[in-house]
């Protein structure tokens, strides 16, 4: 039984723009964003990648019927998992889908009802047993989807948009920042003010500061952006996230053990992986 203070972050998938098991990624892992945020007995998923295929297999193991999905945007990588998501199956469940709303689209369950179509896919939305409720919020808007959590969002520097998320519970708090690209000589002052003095912070480190200048305008960052982030906002641990799909394991352990020096506390994400502030 979850305690009611409960809080931590669980990574389900890591993994950027593609899923790619393999030899080279068996450590990190290879699945596609997905995080799990427990908040007491509440269940809070943060993008429906193929992470969340594992993870419904332990919700069914806990018997979890209520369970409230964040999308931080609509790219394939965030929502490859959710037709294989078995939570979904269940006629006990129900499921709440946030996203902030978008000049791109009417609705998110617009969005839903396209990708999960014949003859896309042999299911459509409608027909799945689970009660699926749809929710598109304003970005920058603060709510509470559960008593005593309370969700702050802003909007990320991305082809199309993302929102970034910060989770507040139980005195402490978990950010979410993912597919967000930096400006070149300052930081991003809606992240800084998203992050300012949290507990840890997951942050998209597609790249090196290295690496960027090849792939500007591409919509992602940089390890060592997060760690500036971080540092300026007084903000504690880092969780490097998004990884390119040809990054190997051997390559993210070197970014992990300096990630770790420049930050104490800061770490690589890999899946499995549970933090707690
Ligand atoms: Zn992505
Ligand atoms: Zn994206």
């Amino acid at each position: 039984m979850p305690l009611d203070s409960d809080f931590f972050v669980k990574f389900w998938g890591v993994r950027g723009s593609i899923p790619c098991p393999g030899p080279d990624t068996a450590i990190y892992g290879g699945n596609t964003p997905c995080v799990e945020i427990r908040c007491g007995s509440n269940v809070l998923i943060f993008d429906a990648g193929t992470g969340i295929r594992p993870l419904g297999n332990i919700l069914a193991a806990d018997n979890v019927r209520d369970v409230d999905l964040f999308l931080t945007h609509t790219h394939l990588d965030h929502i490859n998992g959710f037709p294989m998501f078995n939570f979904l199956f269940d006629d006990k469940n129900q499921l709440k889908i946030w996203a902030g709303r978008r000049e791109v689209w009417s609705s998110i369950k617009d969005i839903f009802e396209k990708f999960m179509a014949p003859p896309i896919w042999p299911l459509s939305i409608e027909n799945l047993g689970a009660e699926i409720i749809f929710s598109d919020f304003e970005i920058g808007q603060v709510f509470s989807p559960k008593p005593g959590i309370i969700i702050r969002t802003v909007n990320l520097n991305h082809p199309q948009g993302a929102v970034g998320y910060r989770v507040d519970f139980s005195g402490k708090s978990i950010c979410y920042v993912t597919d967000t690209e930096h400006a070149k000589d300052c930081r991003d002052q809606n992240i800084l003010k998203l992050i300012e003095g949290a507990d840890i912070v997951i942050y998209d480190a597609s790249f090196t500061d290295e690496e960027y200048p090849n792939f500007v305008g591409w919509g992602h960052s940089t390890w060592q952006e997060g760690v500036r982030l971080c540092t300026d906002a007084g903000a504690q641990r880092l969780a490097v996230f998004h990884h390119l799909p040809g990054r190997s394991d051997d390559e993210l352990a070197i970014i992990d053990s300096s990630v770790g020096v420049l930050l104490p506390g800061s770490v690589v994400a890999r899946e499995g992986m549970v933090l707690a502030p």
